[in-house]
């Protein structure tokens, strides 16, 4: 088990969530989204559905500009709260310059951009488009709710809490998440304020947790060595588990209800179920 952790410890901070983080909010928003045509299609095409939502991390060895897509640096562009967020994406070129953005990355217009995919393809009604569209949108609005991707202090390097990144959104959902046993229903809503809105709501709201959480991980760090597993007991029964399990959730809905206001954007259109898109990947 000791090197186990170790080992658990050492993986890259790369994969926001992890696999698995992002498998289990693609699957809440699905369980969440109200039982019709929607529902029915995308709990057909769920196991594609899952793997398209780690697309975007596959994709930043290869597509230009991809890694910038998944994170935000608040403190390059105003102190939380941020208040003249959101704009749009040319507003915020002309404010702060694209050296700026590449550096502080564009997460919040790549939620934007990704469920105007969404809404194009539901127009279509190729279901290959819409599980490549749904999956990019399930992969950046969990990326949004990783308090550690709204930080330029991505990796709790000012806190001297170096691993962080990774034991939050990957050692300890891989120890303890149990993703039947933790789901609540957070019902799909119509995001009336829109794509960009939310996502700039979902990061106000996250980057508190940053600080509360390296502060949680010297508690613990005082007690226990990293090689000892009641230091991930201690964390996944404190505040790190239970910010896991809350934030989760919260993707999960939100993700549903960008599903669902996409959707009806679209036309409500009826969307031809199994067989599975991608023929089961
Ligand atoms: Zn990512």
């Amino acid at each position: 088990m000791k090197r186990l952790f170790a080992f658990l410890l050492t993986l890259s901070f790369a994969l926001a969530w992890g696999p698995k983080g992002h498998e289990i909010i693609t699957q809440y928003a699905i369980w969440n989204l109200p039982e019709g045509t929607l529902k029915a299609a995308f709990s057909a095409w769920a196991p594609d559905l899952r793997q398209a939502a780690n697309d975007p991390d596959r994709r930043k060895a290869t597509t230009p500009g991809e890694a910038h897509r998944h994170y935000w640096s608040s403190e390059l562009f105003e102190p939380w709260p941020f208040p003249h967020f959101p704009m749009g994406l040319a507003a915020a070129r002309a404010r702060f310059g694209e050296a700026a953005l590449e550096k502080g990355g564009v997460l919040p217009w790549a939620i934007e951009t990704s469920y105007r995919r969404l809404v194009a393809a539901f127009r279509t009604g190729d279901p290959k488009a819409i599980v490549r569209a749904a999956g990019d949108l399930a992969h950046y609005v969990g990326d949004a709710h990783q308090p550690f991707h709204t930080t330029l202090d991505f990796d709790g390097q000012s806190w001297l809490n170096g691993g962080i990144h990774a034991l939050f959104e990957s050692t300890l959902i891989e120890a303890y998440f149990d993703e039947r046993a933790e789901y609540r229903p957070r019902p799909a809503r119509v995001v009336a304020e829109g794509p960009l809105a939310l996502a700039f709501g979902v990061i106000r709201q996250d980057y508190p947790l940053v600080r509360a959480l390296n502060e949680e991980l010297w508690k613990a760090k005082r007690l226990y060595s990293a090689f000892d597993r009641r230091f991930y007991r201690k964390l996944w029964n404190g505040l790190f588990g239970e910010t896991e399990r809350v934030q989760i959730r919260r993707a999960g809905g939100r993700l549903s209800s960008l599903y669902l206001t996409a959707w009806i954007e679209a036309g409500r259109p009826v969307l031809r179920t199994p067989p599975s898109p991608a023929g089961g990947r």
